[in-house]
């Protein structure tokens, strides 16, 4: 690994008036605030207000009155806002990037790959939202004489709860399907990563999103999270399993919906017959891209026996060889972890697995020397588990190698787990791969490539299943969650009941030759 010291200058779009302006629309009647600091260097960057419950039932009252206009504005001129904020969220694109470096300590390709992903999502919604949000006409129960409409109406106002992972995509990609459908948003980002999110919402005011109908409350989450809900109609959560079932909890008392996208701990495959450069270069990027902050990343890697050796050696040296440091260019490989408190738990799942008999090829330790939250990429052998790792997200720079024998073992392995958001198959035979594809219990699997192939493909649902998640964002559904069916049914005349001197034995012997004559007619 590259040692470099660190000499840093923080980019010059982050200037101490800009990020005040940012967090000025945070409401904090309490005056009570948090540190939002440079993970690179630890120095406080601004005082972020935390918002009271007062203060988010503000943050709603104000929300509801702005939707009810936004959804009575024709989809038209709602589309409009959305088109021009595209243009304005690429030319921003560094200024963005700068923010999420500054709050979230990840390398600089990672944060200007992040910026792209509210500009795909408008762009995908922009082509769909106007299909998706028609009325649409389905058959009624009699034909000619009947007709059902499946009108869909916004939600109201959508609570959006996100992480600092992708604090930029998660709080609002997330909310640009909700806005386009008629509803207000209520964001909390989580406190370490408010800024990118807070400039999302200034950049969309100026492409004309009306004043008042995007929110953004700060605090630590079981302080908001309790009022945000209960004042939502619908909750959109990204973050870890464990938090994820409280919400899901709070939002099933309250009757409403909620999207939850968990955590994972995803298997990649390699199969006998895969390019091994190629699978080297993307466990490269599966384990340590964004510092292996990504809930889409790989933390096991299942190997045949035969090409196990040729794989670790390649890999290792690779891994080795990676540029890690702090710096606001396109120069490092990988960048920070979020905090110092995440660097701990990271430490402690490394030390875990050590302690039980794991062997650290290469990495495994903390850098101070770069700076307060860095880890060096590793790669263990041997984990098993009865280890934290072997079992349990890391959600760091840490990634296990193990052998199989045979396929029906790979696939055995990959499924062993409570998780269930990604997977990446690696092999030549993109049809056999597709089979070891289909065995595999999870949301995404990625064929040749670790996650963005999926995750990119906006117009596919991306979720999880088992303990990673609820629903899914992307897709038709991506945008149809975020709104009420109203089934508006029309009786052009009265046929229903046996008519004038008809027995009801014979209306009935009527009705129910009807129906066979309806299926054979395939009118229903
Ligand atoms: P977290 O669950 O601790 O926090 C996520 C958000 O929830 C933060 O804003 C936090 O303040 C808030 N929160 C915490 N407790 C809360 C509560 N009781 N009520 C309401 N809100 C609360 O997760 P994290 O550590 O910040 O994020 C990393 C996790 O997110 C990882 O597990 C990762 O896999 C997952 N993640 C999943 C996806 C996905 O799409 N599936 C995407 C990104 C991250």
């Amino acid at each position: 690994m590259t040692v470099t010291p660190l000499a840093l200058t923080r980019p010059a779009s982050v200037t101490d008036a800009f990020l005040r302006r940012l967090v000025a629309r945070v409401p904090g009647s309490s005056g009570a605030t948090w540190k939002l600091t440079e993970v690179y260097t630890g120095e406080v960057l601004v005082e972020l207000p935390q918002s009271t419950p007062a203060d988010i039932e503000q943050a709603f009252t104000t929300a509801r009155a702005a939707q009810e206009q936004w959804a009575a504005t024709p989809l038209k001129r709602r589309l409009e806002v959305f088109k021009r904020a595209h243009t304005l969220f690429v030319d921003k694109a560094p200024i963005v990037t700068d923010l999420i470096q500054v709050e979230s300590g990840k390398n600089r390709r990672m944060a200007i790959e992040e910026t792209c992903d509210p500009a795909m999502v408008m762009s995908h919604y922009l082509t769909r939202a106007a299909k998706l949000l028609a009325p649409t006409k389905r058959g009624g129960p009699v034909p000619f004489l009947t007709t059902s409409t499946e009108v869909r109406q916004p939600k109201g106002v959508v609570g959006i709860i996100a992480p600092w992972n992708f604090p930029f995509a998660t709080g609002i990609s997330d909310a640009i399907p909700a806005l386009m459908a008629g509803n207000a948003v209520v964001l909390k980002p989580d406190n370490k990563t408010a800024l990118s999110p807070l400039y999302g919402v200034e950049m969309l005011e100026e492409a004309g999103l009306p004043k008042g109908l995007f929110q953004v409350v700060c605090g630590e989450g079981p302080d908001v999270g309790p009022t945000l809900i209960d004042q939502a109609n619908y909750v959109m959560f990204t973050g870890s399993t464990a938090t994820g079932r409280v919400i899901g909890e709070q939002a099933g008392r309250n009757l409403i919906g909620c999207c939850l996208e968990l955590g994972g701990k995803n298997p990649m495959i390699v199969l006998e017959d895969a390019a091994l450069d190629e699978a080297v270069q993307g466990a490269i990027f599966g384990a340590f891209g964004n510092t292996g902050q990504i809930c889409m990343h790989i933390e096991r890697i299942y190997l045949p026996e035969s090409r196990y050796d040729e794989f670790k050696n390649a890999y290792v040296a690779k891994t080795e060889a990676l540029d890690v440091r702090a710096a606001y260019d396109f120069g490092p490989d990988m960048g920070s972890l979020v905090s110092p408190d995440h660097l701990s738990r990271v430490k402690s799942h490394v030390d875990d697995a050590v302690a039980k008999g794991a062997t650290v090829l290469c990495g495994g330790k903390p850098r101070p020397d770069l700076g307060p939250a860095f880890f060096e990429p590793t790669i263990l052998e041997g984990v098993t588990k009865d280890m934290l790792c072997g079992v349990t997200e890391t959600f760091g720079p840490v990634v296990a190698l193990h052998k199989y024998r045979t396929v029906d073992e790979a696939v055995a392995l990959a499924n062993d787990t409570e998780y269930g958001l990604n997977a990446s198959v690696w092999g030549g035979d993109v049809g056999a791969a597709r089979a070891v594809a289909s065995r595999i219990e999870s949301g995404n699997v990625n064929i040749n490539d670790i996650l963005a192939t999926a995750y990119a493909a906006k117009g596919t649902p991306s979720g999880g299943v088992k303990s990673s998640g609820v629903g899914a964002r992307h897709g038709d559904q991506g945008l149809l969650k975020y709104t009420d069916v109203k089934n508006v049914a029309v009786l052009k005349k009265q046929v229903m009941g046996p008519r004038g001197g008809q027995t009801y034995e014979k209306y009935v012997e009527g009705m129910l030759s009807g129906l066979k004559l309806m299926r054979r007619l395939r009118i229903r």
